[in-house]
């Protein structure tokens, strides 16, 4: 597999070390609470998240949908922002199954960056009456690191955590890439944590397990998710084959993922040099690179570099391009990218 994928981090492969440790897994069945390596990795998860207890799921999709099911009552209010996953990239699934209504904020623009949000933003979308005309707010949730690949500072996550408790709503987060935050942030997932009620993780994403991600928060609303994963079909039974592959995760390649971003980083920087090229690197904050070309056809471009072995995702509408780093670009691969852009602009 030697070709450079920059489409997602989504699709990484397991590490041999993963693949060895699936394939030695002591199983049991994990729809009977038996399995000794599914315990193993939701304790891990949840004494490195800090919460009491943690749930593997099948995706974070389930994850964060299993979140809406057990905060939230049927016609309940979730506050939301629309450029997030749940909105964009869970096929409406928030209404489907647990019925609620979603309040979104609309990020603006600030200091030279698109969709900045404040707490502000949220607070104001929560209902405050008890009119029988008005919906209940039930749920605030956001992400973190971002889907635009920015990262709310822990101060950020400080006020969230005020207003959800001076209106009483709690906050689920999105952190499909929570140790990503936490490596821009340079603090311990935990203290992340610490400012919500409830968070998924993925563990498939830039930490290379094959399947798999996590929900955690307290040890009654874990009981619940529990129940909950069962009636959408998630319940697994010898799941510890895919647990063997998360525990890898959290163990050896959370710590890693800072190198993705330095690769990010040395891209972006390198992309900034050439003039045919419209980015701010210092907007690169995780493992995410956004720009725009100028006077270049991009889907020539896309093309010419898939002839190299290069992959990336077709520029959104307006014509911007997301090149995502992982545990497979090392520097070298990096490199090459950047050197075969450079021969498709000459
Ligand atoms: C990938 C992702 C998810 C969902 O994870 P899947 O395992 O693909 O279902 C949720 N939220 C965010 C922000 C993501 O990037």
């Amino acid at each position: 597999m030697d070709f450079i994928d920059l489409r997602s981090d989504t699709v990484t492969w397991p590490t041999e070390d993963m693949r060895s440790a699936m394939a030695n897994a002591v199983v049991g069945d994990d729809v009977w609470g038996d399995d000794p390596t599914v315990i193993e990795l939701e304790k891990l998860a949840a004494r490195i998240v800090g919460t009491e207890a943690a749930l593997f799921v099948p995706s974070g999709t389930m994850g964060n949908q299993l979140a809406l099911l057990t905060h939230c009552k049927r016609g309940g209010e979730v506050v939301i922002d629309d450029d997030c996953h749940i909105i964009q990239h869970e096929a409406g699934a928030g209404a489907l199954i647990s019925g609620v209504q979603m309040r979104c904020v609309t990020g603006i623009e600030k200091d030279g960056k698109t969709n900045v949000l404040e707490p502000s933003m949220f607070e104001a979308k929560i209902r405050r009456s008890k009119d029988i005309h008005e919906p209940e707010t039930t749920l605030i949730t956001y992400e973190n690191a971002r889907s635009c690949g920015r990262v709310f500072p822990l101060s950020f996550m400080e006020e969230m955590k005020e207003i959800s408790i001076k209106h009483q709503v709690p906050i689920h987060l999105d952190g499909a890439r929570l140790f990503n935050a936490a490596a821009t942030l340079g603090v311990d997932a935990k203290e992340i944590v610490k400012k919500v009620d409830s968070v998924m993780f993925c563990l498939s994403k830039g930490l290379c397990a094959p399947i798999g991600s996590i929900l955690a928060g307290k040890a009654d609303f874990i009981e619940k998710a529990k129940w909950n994963r069962k009636i959408l079909g998630g319940a697994m039974r010898q799941s510890g084959v895919l647990a063997a592959a998360g525990i890898l995760a959290l163990k050896e390649m959370a710590p890693k993922l800072k190198d993705d971003h330095s690769n990010a980083h040395y891209i972006a920087n390198e992309l900034a040099k050439m003039e045919h090229v419209v980015i701010d690197p210092s907007h690169v904050e995780i493992n995410m690179v956004f720009f725009k070309f100028k006077g270049v056809n991009t889907d020539s471009l896309v093309d010419y570099l898939g002839t190299k072995g290069i992959k990336v995702g077709s520029p959104a509408p307006d014509g911007t391009m997301r090149f995502v780093t992982h545990h497979w670009i090392t520097l070298e691969k990096a490199k090459k990218v950047v050197e075969e852009i450079k021969n498709f602009i000459s």
